[in-house]
């Protein structure tokens, strides 16, 4: 999905890979490899070798990104970023779960969330709203948001647990039980204050649509795609 299509701001990249080539990481504080670098060279016109990002564990930690450098060597485990340092790359990756986009033009701040449905109950988009108000003075209601890929309740089924979790995003469908985990996200998102007129769902299912990788369609051989985010 080229870059333009969120955000339409020419000093800001943001953009999700899809299923031709796999972002998975070997190492956190490698460059990336050759292809990955070929792939974003393409996408984007420019030389990206190295992101910022560590191991996702499904949490609502934050880490404000920054060093002037792609390394985040030493940096603890979380699921999302916010930064505002230029030419700062930062990225998260998902095969199902939601990336959520988040961009405030006026303070020149980003941010990155790595959504799925345990991150979505601890609330990490709310969250990452709430951390760039403290650390930028962003205010929620300037703030643009694009929720990305994700697996959608056309595919989600889950267990009766869910009802609990997510009481009012989850459905019965011919004898099963699917979840919303995107409106959750745009709901949460709307209560922390940001305008409903300034998210932009992408509406793309990752399960049904082959363009992307799915770890409930393809189980552990599934690659992870990027989500990517850079001021310039
Ligand atoms: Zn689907």
């Amino acid at each position: 999905m080229p870059p333009e299509i969120f955000f339409k701001d020419a000093a800001l990249l943001a953009l999700i890979s899809d299923a031709s080539i796999d972002f998975t990481p070997a190492n956190f504080d490698a460059p990336l490899t050759d292809a990955q670098r070929a792939y974003l060279r393409r996408i984007c016109g420019m030389d990206i070798p190295q992101v910022f990002w560590r191991k996702q564990v499904h949490g609502n930690d934050i880490l404000e990104a920054a060093g002037g450098q792609a390394s985040a060597k030493g940096c603890p485990d979380a699921d999302a970023y916010v930064t505002a340092e230029k030419n700062l790359p930062i990225a998260i990756r998902t095969a199902d779960c939601v990336p959520v986009f988040f961009f405030n033009p006026i303070r020149r701040v980003i941010g990155l969330a790595h959504a799925g449905w345990k991150g979505t109950y601890k609330a990490i988009a709310a969250k990452t709203v709430q951390k760039m108000q403290e650390k930028y003075a962003s205010q929620p209601a300037d703030l643009k948001i694009v929720l990305g890929p994700g697996i959608r309740e056309c595919c989600y089924q889950v267990g009766e647990e869910f009802r609990e979790y997510f009481p009012s995003h989850v459905r019965g469908r011919g004898g099963h039980l699917y979840a919303d985990v995107v409106s959750a996200n745009r709901d949460q998102l709307l209560k922390a204050g940001v305008r409903q007129e300034n998210i932009l769902d992408s509406r793309i299912c990752t399960c049904c649509n082959n363009d992307y990788f799915s770890f409930r369609r393809d189980g552990e051989k599934a690659g992870r795609m990027i989500s990517l985010m850079m001021l310039r």
